[in-house]
């Protein structure tokens, strides 16, 4: 029978939609407390069969997210890029590589601490910017994934992410430094990679706001250190030093 992939998704998402919300309370849920793992892998799926805007076109493979299940921070950019619609994973291009030793400086990684996504879960054409409608009718699969994942913090990179989540309309230069939350959740802004790989310049701001993030009060003990600087934390040593095999 003619039914095509995002078909084949749909169904099954219907059905598990079912079992586990008894379509929104018409009857009570069949199976009680699915795990918080189950309920991201549901959304993974969902995502995976997703047409809801116009973005499921052009993509080879949907970005969910990926990380640890009790994150202490959640990092969200944009959209997928090249790599990350090639290969289904968040942020593993060269400017996800930089991301990784940013984190590293501050005693995060997205194995053990970190949950990495994205406010749109399709690559947008040439890496433009999500449309504002796009963003829209993504964002609830992201509402969703934070619900789940508690995060004691969230570090948006760069001014699409941030003003999505936030909810504001200045550029990253201003909403960088600024007492940002989401729904109660500390949020610290910084630029994005590629920006900071395009334009070494803005190393020393990104590093303020590594210290910040890392000196938030609900990750302080979490992550041990202030922002006073250790050695290995001065601005010359994690996240300025450019990649030499690039
Ligand atoms: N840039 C983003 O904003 N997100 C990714 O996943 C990769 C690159
Ligand atoms: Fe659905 Fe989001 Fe992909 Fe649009 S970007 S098709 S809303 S998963």
């Amino acid at each position: 029978m003619g039914m095509n992939e995002s078909e084949v998704y749909q169904l099954l998402n219907l059905a598990e939609d079912y079992v586990l919300d008894g379509f929104r309370h018409d009857h009570p849920p069949l199976v009680t407390g699915p795990s918080p793992q189950q309920i991201l892998d549901h959304i993974a799926r969902q995502v995976a069969g997703c047409t809801r805007c116009t973005l499921h076109l052009e993509r080879r493979q949907t970005v969910s997210g990926e990380g640890a299940i009790d994150p202490l921070v959640m990092v969200i950019g944009e959209g997928p890029g090249a790599e990350e619609d090639r290969s289904g994973r968040p942020f593993v291009g060269r400017a996800g590589q930089y991301l990784d030793r940013w984190l590293a400086a501050v005693g995060l990684d997205r194995k053990t601490n970190c949950f990495i996504g994205n406010i749109v879960k399709c690559r947008p054409p040439g890496n433009r910017d999500p449309l504002p409608e796009e963003a829209a009718a993504c964002l609830p699969y992201l509402e969703r994934q934070i619900e789940i994942l508690k995060p004691r913090a969230i570090l948006t990179v760069g001014r699409i992410a941030t003003q999505i989540l936030c909810g504001r309309s200045e550029g990253i230069g201003q909403l960088r430094g600024k007492a940002l939350d989401y729904l109660g959740i500390p949020v610290v802004a910084t630029y994005h990679p590629s920006a900071v790989l395009r334009n070494t310049d803005l190393r020393p701001a990104v590093w303020e706001d590594l210290k910040r993030l890392r000196a938030l009060p609900v990750l302080i003990r979490s992550l041990g250190g202030g922002p006073a600087d250790s050695p290995a934390g001065s601005p010359d040593a994690q996240p300025e030093r450019s990649s030499s095999t690039s």
